[in-house]
């Protein structure tokens, strides 16, 4: 069993959620994937490979995988977390403009800006959402 679906196994162990088929496939197609893909992508991948689910199943096993961090919302479009074992705030994505290759990186500046938007306006930060768009390293070379 691959590592993604043994942290999926333990953390619903843990909940008292059941591992149905439908998570089983919705894992098997994220840990795959070099992309962020859409629950409609998802859903025709699976009924592509004989494996077909509806899109409401898909949703609320992507909200689940969300809830606990192991996989990442961006943009409309869902990709396994790195290091879900990692629960700070700085998880964050490289995306490629031209393949749509996504990777993890982690970066620590919370606290600064926390810090700077509290001292100029008075403000409450509660977590950062950002994105880095451009090319990839093999795009680039292309
Ligand atoms: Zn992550
Ligand atoms: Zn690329």
């Amino acid at each position: 069993m691959s590592e993604f679906m043994s942290s999926v196994q333990n953390v619903f162990f843990a909940h008292g959620w059941r591992i149905t088929a439908g998570v089983q496939n919705v894992v098997s197609v994220l840990e795959k994937t070099e992309r962020p893909l859409s629950s409609t992508e998802i859903c025709t991948q699976l009924e592509e490979s004989g494996r077909p689910i509806d899109l409401t199943t898909v949703y609320r096993i992507l909200d689940r995988l969300v809830a606990i961090h192991l996989i990442h919302s961006l943009r409309g479009k869902f990709f396994r977390c790195a290091e879900p074992e990692n629960k700070t705030d700085s998880h964050h994505f490289l995306i490629c403009d031209n393949c749509g290759k996504a990777e993890e990186i982690f970066l620590d500046y919370f606290k600064s800006i926390e810090q700077q938007l509290h001292r100029e306006k008075q403000f409450g930060l509660r977590e950062v959402e950002m994105s880095f768009c451009g090319l990839c390293s093999e795009c680039r070379k292309n």
